[in-house]
């Protein structure tokens, strides 16, 4: 079975799901369970009462897989901005917010369902380094929620004016739930040093640091009008724990994905467990999905067996193009050289075997988003005829 993460409802948490989600259902005593009609498709269907009036929350809907979208710093950079600076592609939201703008537009008209946010390398802690005050500094993060919700609203209007087979020009315009998940990107992503693809933060960093360090951020951005938060790149255990406490300390009324990313195919990239990460997802009750990201597509396929070992959760994966970071060169450097073609022709294998959220990472490109949209109706083909 593979989940769509379909639409939005206000003031409600609703899943869809089988008897095996009902029984994983962490709030039992809140939610009715009703069969409903989704896009055609009886479901069965729990609603939670977000306790919120105004909370957005997540529909999820069997039978299908939502797409990602791709690498943002790599597009920002060939649309023009420059990005060497330590905030990296949260620079753009002080200097160039139409940059951003544009580069959500160039993914939702590949096909993404789901954008994700320039805050990755956005923190209160480093606008404030730059001299920026502290209410500036949160005013930047809300920002960059407003800049993906703007977007959306902009291809909104595209695709009402569009041609009705939701086809022009290659651009996919097709009026469907979009989501915007607000990136927190990991300590070592504040750094800069190239420290979220060690996972080694010293032993100064405990657990209660890094909440102290990720608290003020992810209270704003949960406030912030975003469908839910992308905890991205995550790369230990200490990180994953401080997320899953910080939601549940602060009470965060909208859902959470965990994304760890690994560079053996085995371990997070510290080497901490990939399974013990996962379980800390599995079992916060806000995380909505569970996967990896920026890790290269050849331990994709192993990962997610992995992972689903310790989930009843939708798995998520957007890898990187297979290219690999140097942290002290700060660049890019050439590996194993996979080709959009090919990264694409693992997508229907990865949501055979459980992946229901699929995308890319650093130096994948609208390019890769709109090759997995076009691959993927084979798949609800062949789901649709089982
Ligand atoms: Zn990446």
């Amino acid at each position: 079975m593979t989940i769509l993460l379909d639409k939005q409802v206000l003031g409600y948490h609703v899943w869809i799901a089988s008897e095996k989600w009902k029984s994983s259902c962490g709030r039992r005593d809140k939610c009715k369970w009703q069969i409903a009609n989704v896009g055609g498709v009886e479901s069965l269907i729990s609603l939670h009462w977000s306790g919120r009036k105004a909370a957005k929350a997540t529909l999820l809907r069997v039978g299908g897989v939502a797409i990602i979208d791709g690498g943002l710093a790599t597009e920002l950079e060939r649309h023009g901005a420059d990005l060497n600076d330590p905030l990296w592609s949260a620079k753009c939201l002080l200097t160039s917010p139409h940059l951003v703008r544009a580069v959500h537009l160039d993914y939702l008209e590949a096909g993404a369902d789901i954008i994700i946010t320039a805050s990755y390398q956005a923190t209160i802690q480093g606008f404030e380094a730059k001299g920026f005050s502290r209410g500036d500094s949160e005013a930047l993060l809300r920002k960059s929620v407003e800049i993906a919700c703007e977007a959306r609203d902009v291809y909104y209007g595209r695709c009402k004016e569009g041609s009705p087979d939701g086809i022009d020009d290659g651009r996919v315009l097709k009026h469907r739930p979009i989501l915007v998940a607000a990136s927190v990107g990991s300590y070592g992503a504040y750094l800069a040093d190239g420290s979220e693809y060690s996972g080694n933060y010293g032993d100064a960093i405990t657990l209660e640091t890094l909440k102290d360090f990720h608290r003020r951020r992810v209270q704003i951005l949960a406030e912030s009008g975003a469908d839910l938060i992308a905890f991205e790149t995550v790369p230990n255990k200490v990180e994953a724990q401080a997320y899953a406490e910080l939601l549940e300390e602060e009470d965060i009324k909208i859902p959470a994905w965990f994304s760890f990313n690994s560079k053996d195919g085995i371990n997070v990239v510290s080497g901490d467990s990939l399974l013990e990460c996962a379980s800390i997802a599995e079992s916060c009750k806000n995380a909505v999905a569970v996967g990896i990201n920026c890790t290269p597509p050849r331990f994709i396929h192993g990962l997610i067996l992995s992972i689903k070992k310790v989930t009843t959760k939708p798995i998520l994966i957007y890898p990187n193009s297979g290219e690999s970071y140097d942290g002290d060169r700060k660049e890019w450097v050439q590996n194993t050289g996979i080709s959009d073609q090919d990264f694409v022709s693992y997508v229907n294998k990865w949501c055979e075997i459980g992946a229901a959220l699929v995308g890319g990472c650093c130096r994948t490109t609208p390019h890769t988003i709109r090759a997995i949209y076009k691959t993927l109706p084979k798949r609800s083909a062949a789901l649709s005829s089982q």
